[in-house]
């Protein structure tokens, strides 16, 4: 499998890998997040593969060398290659403990022996036990050089806050059966605005206010929230003041958490409609479309669109997705793309 067909199943996930080994810019550590583990242990062992292919391709790996065969030689998947490692829950304990942790970070620290990174791949993250979970953060902290390390997990909220944040996340699904977001319409109604508004300053900002103003409030609503499942307020009471301390920080982690999986939700969305359009200016099946509902005023603005400008703007999006990722200046990464995908700027990929 190259990630050729890793975008036939999941398109936004193969995106991302794609571009971040084409830029150069893989980071250490992924939490893959999704429905169905079988997904992620394939993107997990095409990543693997692709690093330490022979002949690598635009496509990803060569799937035929030496090192592809031994990757893909599986049972456990992977099995055979040295510098690849899954690890993955006992089956009688049905937890990961920390001698497995220890063995993989061991063999994480030595050089790779005959491809060109380490790569350690968790199954089932989320069986993690705390203190596996927590011998295991310093090398999260502090990857060693030419490492790349996979966690898989169908219940990512069952990690460590800490362990979750140290990851790059990428979000797995079922794109045909998913659903936009109702409460994401008005975003959606703002940017079919502002892609048929050609070249307008209104139109650009009026889009970038209604996107601030939902991600603030979600920001509000998901601290909100946390802090309050978190009883807080009872705690105050009787708790000292480190462990409260402590607590609170936890807090915060998990509060900043949720509202970048849930702004990265929103961006995905606005990503969705852009390759729709796509599929509507190549004549596409309507069956194809994310937003089902919006067929009509699709279809109608992919008349006006060309094919260059439909991947331009799909190009921009998934620019912000990456630098969101990447913790730039939210307001001015979302004003920069709102400006371009208006067309009142030139795209500097089309450049
Ligand atoms: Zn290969």
């Amino acid at each position: 499998m190259s990630f050729r067909s890793l975008a036939a199943s999941q398109p936004a996930v193969a995106a991302v890998l794609q571009r971040s080994l084409a830029n150069d810019r893989l980071a250490h550590a992924y939490l893959f997040a999704g429905d169905a583990l079988q997904d992620m242990e394939l993107a997990a062992r095409e990543l693997a593969k692709t690093v330490n292919c022979e002949s690598p391709t635009k496509q990803g790996s060569c799937d035929h060398c030496d090192s592809c065969r031994k990757i893909d030689a599986s049972t456990p998947p992977g099995g055979q290659h040295p510098d690849v490692q899954w690890i993955r829950p006992e089956s009688k304990s049905r937890r990961i403990d920390i001698e497995q942790t220890r063995e993989l970070e061991k063999s994480l620290h030595l050089k790779p022996s005959v491809g060109r990174m380490k790569v350690g791949i968790i199954a089932e993250a989320d069986r993690l036990g705390r203190e596996a979970a927590n011998s295991f953060l310093k090398t999260l902290e502090e990857p060693p050089d030419r490492s790349l390390l996979l966690l898989l997990s169908t219940a990512p909220e069952q990690l460590l806050e800490t362990v979750q944040s140290r990851c790059q996340r990428i979000q797995f699904g079922a794109a045909a059966a998913r659903e936009p977001e109702a409460a994401h319409a008005p975003l959606v109604d703002g940017l079919l605005a502002l892609l048929g508004g050609s070249g307008s300053v209104l139109k650009a900002y009026k889009s970038f206010d209604t996107i601030r103003g939902f991600l603030d409030a979600e920001k509000k609503r998901i601290e909100e929230q946390v802090e309050q499942s978190a009883q807080l307020d009872h705690y105050r009471q009787t708790a000292d003041s480190k462990w409260l301390e402590e607590k609170e920080k936890e807090i915060e982690a998990q509060a900043a958490a949720e509202y970048r999986r849930r702004r990265a939700a929103v961006v995905a969305t606005l990503e969705w409609l852009l390759r729709d359009m796509l599929v509507c200016i190549e004549d596409g099946d309507a069956a194809l479309l994310f937003h089902r509902d919006r067929c009509d005023a699709l279809r109608k603005l992919a008349a006006t669109q060309t094919r260059e400008r439909a991947l331009a703007n799909l190009e921009t999006i998934e620019t912000l997705q990456d630098q969101l990722e990447r913790n730039v200046n939210e307001p001015l990464a979302l004003e920069v793309a709102l400006l371009r995908l208006s067309g009142l700027t030139t795209p500097a990929t089309a450049t």
